[in-house]
Protein backbone atom coordinates (compact mmCIF):
# COMPACT_ATOMS: atom_id res chain seq x y z
CA UNK A 1 0.00 0.00 0.00
CA UNK A 2 1.34 3.56 -1.19
CA UNK A 3 1.35 5.37 2.24
CA UNK A 4 -0.46 8.42 2.72
CA UNK A 5 1.90 11.56 3.73
CA UNK A 6 0.92 13.53 6.66
CA UNK A 7 1.74 17.31 7.92
CA UNK A 8 0.80 17.41 11.53
CA UNK A 9 0.17 21.74 12.65
CA UNK A 10 0.27 22.01 15.90
CA UNK A 11 2.20 17.91 16.86
CA UNK A 12 2.87 18.77 20.29
CA UNK A 13 -0.59 19.99 21.79
CA UNK A 14 -3.50 17.83 22.64
CA UNK A 15 -4.51 16.73 19.43
CA UNK A 16 -0.71 16.83 17.75
CA UNK A 17 -0.18 14.02 20.44
CA UNK A 18 -3.14 11.91 19.81
CA UNK A 19 -2.46 12.05 15.66
CA UNK A 20 1.41 10.92 16.15
CA UNK A 21 -0.07 7.89 18.40
CA UNK A 22 -2.49 6.72 15.74
CA UNK A 23 -0.20 7.05 13.68
CA UNK A 24 2.17 4.89 15.03
CA UNK A 25 0.31 2.39 15.49
CA UNK A 26 -0.57 2.24 12.04
CA UNK A 27 3.18 2.68 10.58
CA UNK A 28 3.00 0.98 7.23
CA UNK A 29 -0.40 3.38 6.48
CA UNK A 30 1.12 6.78 7.46
CA UNK A 31 4.27 8.56 7.06
CA UNK A 32 4.96 11.47 8.70
CA UNK A 33 6.06 14.94 6.24
CA UNK A 34 6.27 17.67 8.31
CA UNK A 35 5.51 18.48 12.31
CA UNK A 36 5.09 22.54 13.48
CA UNK A 37 4.73 23.90 17.27
CA UNK A 38 5.03 27.10 18.51
CA UNK A 39 7.47 27.23 21.43
CA UNK A 40 7.74 23.76 22.91
CA UNK A 41 11.50 22.54 20.45
CA UNK A 42 12.61 19.85 22.80
CA UNK A 43 9.27 17.76 22.49
CA UNK A 44 8.88 19.21 18.61
CA UNK A 45 12.79 17.47 17.95
CA UNK A 46 12.18 14.28 19.85
CA UNK A 47 8.81 13.84 17.76
CA UNK A 48 11.29 14.48 14.27
CA UNK A 49 13.16 12.20 15.00
CA UNK A 50 11.16 9.20 16.35
CA UNK A 51 9.12 9.96 12.99
CA UNK A 52 11.66 10.67 11.20
CA UNK A 53 9.88 14.10 9.72
CA UNK A 54 11.83 15.88 6.46
CA UNK A 55 10.51 19.39 7.75
CA UNK A 56 10.46 20.82 11.61
CA UNK A 57 8.38 24.19 12.03
CA UNK A 58 8.65 26.37 15.15
CA UNK A 59 5.96 29.03 14.76
CA UNK A 60 8.17 31.11 16.84
CA UNK A 61 11.25 32.89 14.29
CA UNK A 62 13.44 33.77 17.19
CA UNK A 63 13.51 29.73 18.27
CA UNK A 64 14.66 28.47 14.65
CA UNK A 65 18.54 28.37 15.66
CA UNK A 66 17.56 26.36 18.91
CA UNK A 67 15.37 23.85 17.17
CA UNK A 68 18.06 23.13 14.63
CA UNK A 69 20.40 22.62 17.52
CA UNK A 70 17.81 20.53 19.51
CA UNK A 71 16.88 18.00 16.23
CA UNK A 72 21.13 17.78 15.87
CA UNK A 73 20.77 16.72 19.35
CA UNK A 74 18.05 14.22 18.81
CA UNK A 75 19.26 13.30 15.05
CA UNK A 76 16.68 14.05 13.73
CA UNK A 77 17.47 15.11 9.75
CA UNK A 78 14.22 17.79 9.53
CA UNK A 79 14.84 21.04 7.99
CA UNK A 80 13.96 23.66 9.73
CA UNK A 81 11.49 26.73 8.73
CA UNK A 82 9.78 29.21 11.22
CA UNK A 83 7.01 31.89 11.50
CA UNK A 84 4.31 31.94 8.88
CA UNK A 85 6.20 31.01 6.10
CA UNK A 86 7.13 27.90 7.83
CA UNK A 87 3.35 26.78 9.10
CA UNK A 88 2.28 27.48 5.33
CA UNK A 89 4.95 25.31 3.78
CA UNK A 90 4.02 22.87 6.08
CA UNK A 91 0.58 22.66 4.89
CA UNK A 92 0.86 23.24 1.57
CA UNK A 93 3.73 21.55 0.21
CA UNK A 94 3.46 19.35 -2.24
CA UNK A 95 5.30 16.23 -0.66
CA UNK A 96 2.40 16.15 1.69
CA UNK A 97 -1.33 14.43 0.80
CA UNK A 98 -2.74 15.23 4.29
CA UNK A 99 -2.65 17.89 6.89
CA UNK A 100 -3.66 17.83 10.57
CA UNK A 101 -4.64 21.24 11.12
CA UNK A 102 -4.51 21.18 14.89
CA UNK A 103 -2.60 24.50 15.86
CA UNK A 104 -4.82 26.79 18.88
CA UNK A 105 -7.50 29.40 18.00
CA UNK A 106 -7.36 32.30 15.04
CA UNK A 107 -3.44 31.41 14.59
CA UNK A 108 -4.40 27.99 12.88
CA UNK A 109 -6.50 30.34 10.33
CA UNK A 110 -2.99 31.33 7.66
CA UNK A 111 -1.74 27.85 7.57
CA UNK A 112 -5.44 26.00 7.32
CA UNK A 113 -6.56 27.77 4.60
CA UNK A 114 -3.32 26.96 2.98
CA UNK A 115 -4.20 23.41 3.15
CA UNK A 116 -7.06 24.19 1.29
CA UNK A 117 -5.39 26.34 -1.35
CA UNK A 118 -3.41 23.18 -2.17
CA UNK A 119 -6.24 20.44 -2.16
CA UNK A 120 -5.30 18.99 0.78
CA UNK A 121 -7.24 16.22 3.00
CA UNK A 122 -7.54 18.53 5.49
CA UNK A 123 -8.41 16.54 9.44
CA UNK A 124 -9.94 19.73 10.83
CA UNK A 125 -9.13 20.09 14.48
CA UNK A 126 -8.30 24.00 14.70
CA UNK A 127 -12.15 25.09 15.06
CA UNK A 128 -11.60 28.64 15.14
CA UNK A 129 -10.72 28.88 11.53
CA UNK A 130 -14.04 27.67 10.87
CA UNK A 131 -15.80 30.03 13.43
CA UNK A 132 -14.00 32.97 11.96
CA UNK A 133 -13.95 32.13 7.93
CA UNK A 134 -16.75 29.67 7.80
CA UNK A 135 -18.09 30.68 4.37
CA UNK A 136 -14.95 31.82 2.55
CA UNK A 137 -12.99 28.52 3.71
CA UNK A 138 -15.47 26.00 2.78
CA UNK A 139 -15.42 28.11 -0.61
CA UNK A 140 -11.75 27.80 -0.97
CA UNK A 141 -11.65 24.17 -0.13
CA UNK A 142 -14.28 23.19 -2.59
CA UNK A 143 -12.71 25.31 -5.52
CA UNK A 144 -9.37 23.19 -4.71
CA UNK A 145 -10.81 19.73 -4.24
CA UNK A 146 -9.99 20.18 -0.21
CA UNK A 147 -11.83 17.49 1.38
CA UNK A 148 -12.16 18.97 4.89
CA UNK A 149 -13.08 15.70 7.81
CA UNK A 150 -14.14 17.03 10.99
CA UNK A 151 -11.82 15.96 13.84
CA UNK A 152 -14.25 17.44 16.49
CA UNK A 153 -15.72 14.64 18.45
CA UNK A 154 -19.56 16.00 17.87
CA UNK A 155 -19.02 17.03 14.50
CA UNK A 156 -16.71 13.87 13.85
CA UNK A 157 -20.19 12.16 15.22
CA UNK A 158 -22.34 14.18 13.05
CA UNK A 159 -20.35 13.08 10.29
CA UNK A 160 -20.54 9.78 10.85
CA UNK A 161 -24.56 9.53 11.01
CA UNK A 162 -25.00 11.48 8.21
CA UNK A 163 -25.32 10.06 4.67
CA UNK A 164 -22.75 9.92 2.36
CA UNK A 165 -24.20 12.77 0.23
CA UNK A 166 -25.31 15.37 2.56
CA UNK A 167 -23.17 17.48 0.61
CA UNK A 168 -26.40 18.12 -1.82
CA UNK A 169 -27.65 19.65 1.33
CA UNK A 170 -29.09 18.36 4.81
CA UNK A 171 -33.34 18.86 3.38
CA UNK A 172 -32.50 16.94 0.73
CA UNK A 173 -31.17 14.37 2.49
CA UNK A 174 -33.86 14.14 5.07
CA UNK A 175 -32.25 15.57 7.70
CA UNK A 176 -34.39 17.69 10.35
CA UNK A 177 -31.78 18.50 13.07
CA UNK A 178 -28.58 18.14 14.05
CA UNK A 179 -28.16 17.95 17.76
CA UNK A 180 -24.76 18.73 19.50
CA UNK A 181 -24.00 16.79 22.71
CA UNK A 182 -22.21 18.78 25.95
CA UNK A 183 -20.56 17.57 29.00
CA UNK A 184 -21.56 20.68 30.54
CA UNK A 185 -18.07 21.33 31.69
CA UNK A 186 -16.69 21.04 35.32
CA UNK A 187 -19.40 23.67 36.37
CA UNK A 188 -22.67 22.54 35.00
CA UNK A 189 -23.64 22.07 38.49
CA UNK A 190 -21.67 24.81 40.27
CA UNK A 191 -24.18 28.06 41.32
CA UNK A 192 -23.75 31.17 39.48
CA UNK A 193 -22.16 32.93 42.67
CA UNK A 194 -19.68 30.86 42.91
CA UNK A 195 -18.05 31.37 39.62
CA UNK A 196 -15.95 34.48 40.20
CA UNK A 197 -13.88 32.34 42.77
CA UNK A 198 -13.31 29.74 39.99
CA UNK A 199 -9.38 29.02 39.52
CA UNK A 200 -7.69 28.11 36.01
CA UNK A 201 -6.71 25.17 37.45
CA UNK A 202 -10.20 24.32 38.36
CA UNK A 203 -11.64 25.23 34.95
CA UNK A 204 -8.86 23.09 33.45
CA UNK A 205 -9.66 19.73 35.54
CA UNK A 206 -12.32 19.00 32.84
CA UNK A 207 -14.16 15.99 33.86
CA UNK A 208 -14.28 13.43 30.77
CA UNK A 209 -12.03 14.83 28.46
CA UNK A 210 -8.07 15.82 28.81
CA UNK A 211 -7.19 18.87 26.32
CA UNK A 212 -5.47 22.01 25.87
CA UNK A 213 -6.24 24.58 28.60
CA UNK A 214 -7.93 27.03 25.80
CA UNK A 215 -10.27 24.47 24.72
CA UNK A 216 -10.86 23.79 28.43
CA UNK A 217 -11.68 26.66 29.57
CA UNK A 218 -14.32 27.30 26.86
CA UNK A 219 -15.69 23.84 27.99
CA UNK A 220 -15.93 25.21 31.23
CA UNK A 221 -18.05 28.57 30.09
CA UNK A 222 -19.84 26.74 27.49
CA UNK A 223 -17.99 28.70 24.68
CA UNK A 224 -16.84 25.25 23.22
CA UNK A 225 -19.86 24.82 22.56
CA UNK A 226 -21.01 28.11 20.91
CA UNK A 227 -17.89 27.76 18.65
CA UNK A 228 -18.68 24.37 17.63
CA UNK A 229 -22.54 25.35 16.98
CA UNK A 230 -20.70 27.70 14.56
CA UNK A 231 -18.11 25.36 12.99
CA UNK A 232 -21.69 22.87 12.27
CA UNK A 233 -23.47 25.51 10.72
CA UNK A 234 -20.75 25.80 8.15
CA UNK A 235 -19.41 21.90 7.95
CA UNK A 236 -22.95 20.53 7.02
CA UNK A 237 -24.06 23.68 5.53
CA UNK A 238 -27.31 23.95 8.14
CA UNK A 239 -29.49 26.38 8.86
CA UNK A 240 -29.25 27.99 12.35
CA UNK A 241 -32.41 26.98 13.37
CA UNK A 242 -31.57 23.12 12.57
CA UNK A 243 -28.64 23.12 15.51
CA UNK A 244 -29.94 22.29 18.43
CA UNK A 245 -27.68 21.81 22.06
CA UNK A 246 -27.95 19.11 24.55
CA UNK A 247 -26.46 18.37 27.97
CA UNK A 248 -25.11 14.82 27.87
CA UNK A 249 -22.46 14.50 31.29
CA UNK A 250 -21.41 10.80 30.31
CA UNK A 251 -19.88 12.07 26.54
CA UNK A 252 -20.63 8.73 25.71
CA UNK A 253 -23.09 9.58 22.46
CA UNK A 254 -20.65 12.08 21.20
CA UNK A 255 -23.71 14.11 18.68
CA UNK A 256 -26.62 12.82 17.06
CA UNK A 257 -28.86 13.39 13.92
CA UNK A 258 -32.35 13.28 13.87
CA UNK A 259 -34.31 12.93 10.33
CA UNK A 260 -37.75 13.47 8.97
CA UNK A 261 -38.80 9.98 9.68
CA UNK A 262 -38.22 10.25 13.32
CA UNK A 263 -35.34 8.48 13.27
CA UNK A 264 -32.24 9.81 15.34
CA UNK A 265 -28.95 8.21 14.88
CA UNK A 266 -26.04 8.62 17.19
CA UNK A 267 -22.29 7.93 17.40
CA UNK A 268 -21.25 6.45 20.69
CA UNK A 269 -18.04 5.84 22.15
CA UNK A 270 -15.45 6.40 25.05
CA UNK A 271 -14.27 9.99 25.37
CA UNK A 272 -10.95 9.57 23.86
CA UNK A 273 -9.78 12.14 20.64
CA UNK A 274 -7.98 9.22 18.78
CA UNK A 275 -11.09 8.21 17.90
CA UNK A 276 -12.16 10.99 15.48
CA UNK A 277 -8.63 11.73 15.10
CA UNK A 278 -8.05 7.84 13.71
CA UNK A 279 -11.46 8.04 11.37
CA UNK A 280 -10.22 11.32 9.90
CA UNK A 281 -7.14 9.46 9.13
CA UNK A 282 -8.28 6.27 7.65
CA UNK A 283 -11.61 7.47 6.32
CA UNK A 284 -13.50 5.80 4.41
CA UNK A 285 -11.70 3.02 5.74
CA UNK A 286 -11.35 2.35 9.62
CA UNK A 287 -8.09 1.52 11.67
CA UNK A 288 -7.33 0.16 15.22
CA UNK A 289 -7.08 3.94 17.54
CA UNK A 290 -5.79 2.32 20.77
CA UNK A 291 -9.18 2.95 22.12
CA UNK A 292 -10.75 1.06 25.24
CA UNK A 293 -13.70 0.08 24.28
CA UNK A 294 -17.13 0.89 25.34
CA UNK A 295 -18.99 -1.49 28.04
CA UNK A 296 -22.31 -1.47 26.46
CA UNK A 297 -23.39 -3.49 29.12
CA UNK A 298 -22.36 -1.29 32.15
CA UNK A 299 -23.72 1.84 30.10
CA UNK A 300 -26.75 2.66 32.70
CA UNK A 301 -27.06 5.64 33.26
CA UNK A 302 -27.08 7.81 30.14
CA UNK A 303 -28.63 11.37 30.81
CA UNK A 304 -29.57 14.42 29.49
CA UNK A 305 -30.23 17.91 30.12
CA UNK A 306 -31.01 21.35 28.98
CA UNK A 307 -27.98 23.52 28.75
CA UNK A 308 -28.23 26.73 31.13
CA UNK A 309 -28.37 29.87 28.97
CA UNK A 310 -28.28 32.46 32.25
CA UNK A 311 -25.29 30.03 34.20
CA UNK A 312 -23.57 29.92 31.02
CA UNK A 313 -24.26 33.21 28.78
CA UNK A 314 -21.29 32.33 25.61
CA UNK A 315 -23.62 29.66 24.61
CA UNK A 316 -26.47 32.38 23.74
CA UNK A 317 -23.80 34.81 22.51
CA UNK A 318 -22.53 32.24 19.78
CA UNK A 319 -25.87 31.81 18.89
CA UNK A 320 -26.55 35.33 18.45
CA UNK A 321 -23.48 35.65 16.28
CA UNK A 322 -24.10 32.88 14.01
CA UNK A 323 -27.69 34.56 13.41
CA UNK A 324 -26.00 37.80 13.02
CA UNK A 325 -23.21 36.32 10.79
CA UNK A 326 -20.63 38.43 8.82
CA UNK A 327 -17.98 39.69 11.20
CA UNK A 328 -20.13 39.05 14.53
CA UNK A 329 -18.49 35.49 14.56
CA UNK A 330 -14.84 36.85 14.53
CA UNK A 331 -15.69 39.58 17.12
CA UNK A 332 -17.52 36.67 19.41
CA UNK A 333 -13.87 34.61 19.08
CA UNK A 334 -10.94 37.08 18.87
CA UNK A 335 -12.69 38.81 22.21
CA UNK A 336 -12.87 35.14 23.92
CA UNK A 337 -9.25 34.11 23.18
CA UNK A 338 -8.27 37.84 24.28
CA UNK A 339 -10.76 36.68 27.78
CA UNK A 340 -9.37 32.91 28.22
CA UNK A 341 -5.70 34.05 27.52
CA UNK A 342 -6.50 37.02 30.30
CA UNK A 343 -8.53 34.49 32.67
CA UNK A 344 -5.46 31.97 32.47
CA UNK A 345 -2.84 35.05 33.37
CA UNK A 346 -5.11 35.32 36.08
CA UNK A 347 -6.39 38.88 35.54
CA UNK A 348 -10.04 38.54 35.10
CA UNK A 349 -11.96 35.97 37.07
CA UNK A 350 -13.75 33.55 35.07
CA UNK A 351 -17.46 35.50 35.49
CA UNK A 352 -15.79 38.28 33.61
CA UNK A 353 -15.31 36.17 30.22
CA UNK A 354 -18.56 36.35 29.20
CA UNK A 355 -18.63 39.83 30.30
CA UNK A 356 -16.01 40.91 28.17
CA UNK A 357 -17.51 39.02 25.22
CA UNK A 358 -21.02 40.65 25.95
CA UNK A 359 -19.06 43.91 25.82
CA UNK A 360 -16.67 43.86 22.75
CA UNK A 361 -19.44 42.55 20.76
CA UNK A 362 -21.36 45.51 21.84
CA UNK A 363 -18.94 48.00 20.76
CA UNK A 364 -18.28 46.55 17.23
CA UNK A 365 -20.61 46.88 14.75
CA UNK A 366 -20.94 43.70 12.18
CA UNK A 367 -20.06 44.05 8.84
CA UNK A 368 -19.27 42.69 6.23
CA UNK A 369 -16.22 40.04 5.60
CA UNK A 370 -15.96 39.06 2.15
CA UNK A 371 -12.60 37.77 2.07
CA UNK A 372 -9.49 36.57 4.45
CA UNK A 373 -8.33 40.09 4.66
CA UNK A 374 -11.36 41.59 6.01
CA UNK A 375 -11.57 38.36 8.42
CA UNK A 376 -7.79 39.12 9.68
CA UNK A 377 -9.00 43.32 10.00
CA UNK A 378 -11.69 42.43 12.03
CA UNK A 379 -10.13 40.04 14.15
CA UNK A 380 -7.39 42.40 15.20
CA UNK A 381 -9.81 45.19 15.90
CA UNK A 382 -11.73 42.84 17.93
CA UNK A 383 -8.36 42.10 20.15
CA UNK A 384 -7.75 45.84 20.48
CA UNK A 385 -11.29 46.76 22.23
CA UNK A 386 -11.13 42.65 24.52
CA UNK A 387 -7.23 44.40 25.27
CA UNK A 388 -8.84 47.62 25.94
CA UNK A 389 -11.27 45.90 28.32
CA UNK A 390 -9.12 43.45 30.33
CA UNK A 391 -6.38 47.16 30.44
CA UNK A 392 -9.34 49.35 32.22
CA UNK A 393 -10.88 46.64 34.09
CA UNK A 394 -10.55 46.48 37.54
CA UNK A 395 -11.86 44.37 39.69
P1 LIG B 1 -3.02 22.56 22.71
O1 LIG B 1 -2.90 23.86 23.40
O2 LIG B 1 -2.81 21.31 23.49
O3 LIG B 1 -2.01 22.53 21.46
C1 LIG B 1 -1.94 23.58 20.56
C2 LIG B 1 -0.86 23.36 19.53
O4 LIG B 1 -0.78 24.55 18.70
C3 LIG B 1 0.55 23.16 20.12
O5 LIG B 1 1.28 22.29 19.29
C4 LIG B 1 1.16 24.57 20.05
O6 LIG B 1 2.56 24.53 19.94
C5 LIG B 1 0.54 25.12 18.78
N1 LIG B 1 0.40 26.57 18.82
C6 LIG B 1 -0.07 27.33 19.85
N2 LIG B 1 -0.07 28.64 19.52
C7 LIG B 1 0.42 28.72 18.26
C8 LIG B 1 0.67 29.80 17.37
N3 LIG B 1 0.44 31.08 17.73
N4 LIG B 1 1.15 29.51 16.14
C9 LIG B 1 1.41 28.24 15.78
N5 LIG B 1 1.20 27.17 16.58
C10 LIG B 1 0.71 27.41 17.80
O7 LIG B 1 -4.45 22.56 22.02
P2 LIG B 1 -5.39 21.30 21.68
O8 LIG B 1 -6.23 21.00 22.84
O9 LIG B 1 -4.60 20.22 21.04
O10 LIG B 1 -6.37 21.95 20.58
C11 LIG B 1 -5.97 22.21 19.25
C12 LIG B 1 -7.19 22.56 18.43
O11 LIG B 1 -8.04 21.41 18.37
C13 LIG B 1 -8.04 23.69 19.02
O12 LIG B 1 -8.57 24.46 17.99
C14 LIG B 1 -9.15 22.95 19.75
O13 LIG B 1 -10.34 23.70 19.83
C15 LIG B 1 -9.33 21.74 18.85
N6 LIG B 1 -9.89 20.57 19.55
C16 LIG B 1 -9.21 20.01 20.57
C17 LIG B 1 -9.74 18.91 21.24
C18 LIG B 1 -8.99 18.22 22.36
O14 LIG B 1 -9.44 17.20 22.85
N7 LIG B 1 -7.84 18.71 22.77
C19 LIG B 1 -10.99 18.40 20.85
C20 LIG B 1 -11.66 19.02 19.80
C21 LIG B 1 -11.11 20.09 19.14
MG1 LIG C 1 -15.82 19.04 20.63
Amino acid sequence: MKQERVSVLGSTGSIGENTLDVIGRNPDRFRVVALTANQNIEKLAKQCARFDADLAVTANPSLEQDLARALRKEGSRAQVMSGDAGLKEAAGMSETDTVMAAIVGAAGLGSTFEAARHGKKILLANKESLVIAGEVFVAEAKKNNARILPVDSEHNAIFQALPDDFERGLDAAGVERIILTASGGPFRELPADQFAKVTPEQACNHPNWSMGKKISVDSATLMNKGLEVIEARWLFNAHPDQIEVVVHPQSIIHSMVAYLDGSVIAQLGTPDMRTPIAHTLAWPQRIEAGVERLNIARMNDLSFEKPDLERFPCLGLAFQAMRSGASAPVTLNAANEVAVAAFLERRIGFNHIPQLVAGVMERIAVSAVKDLDDILEQDRQARRTANEWVANFNG
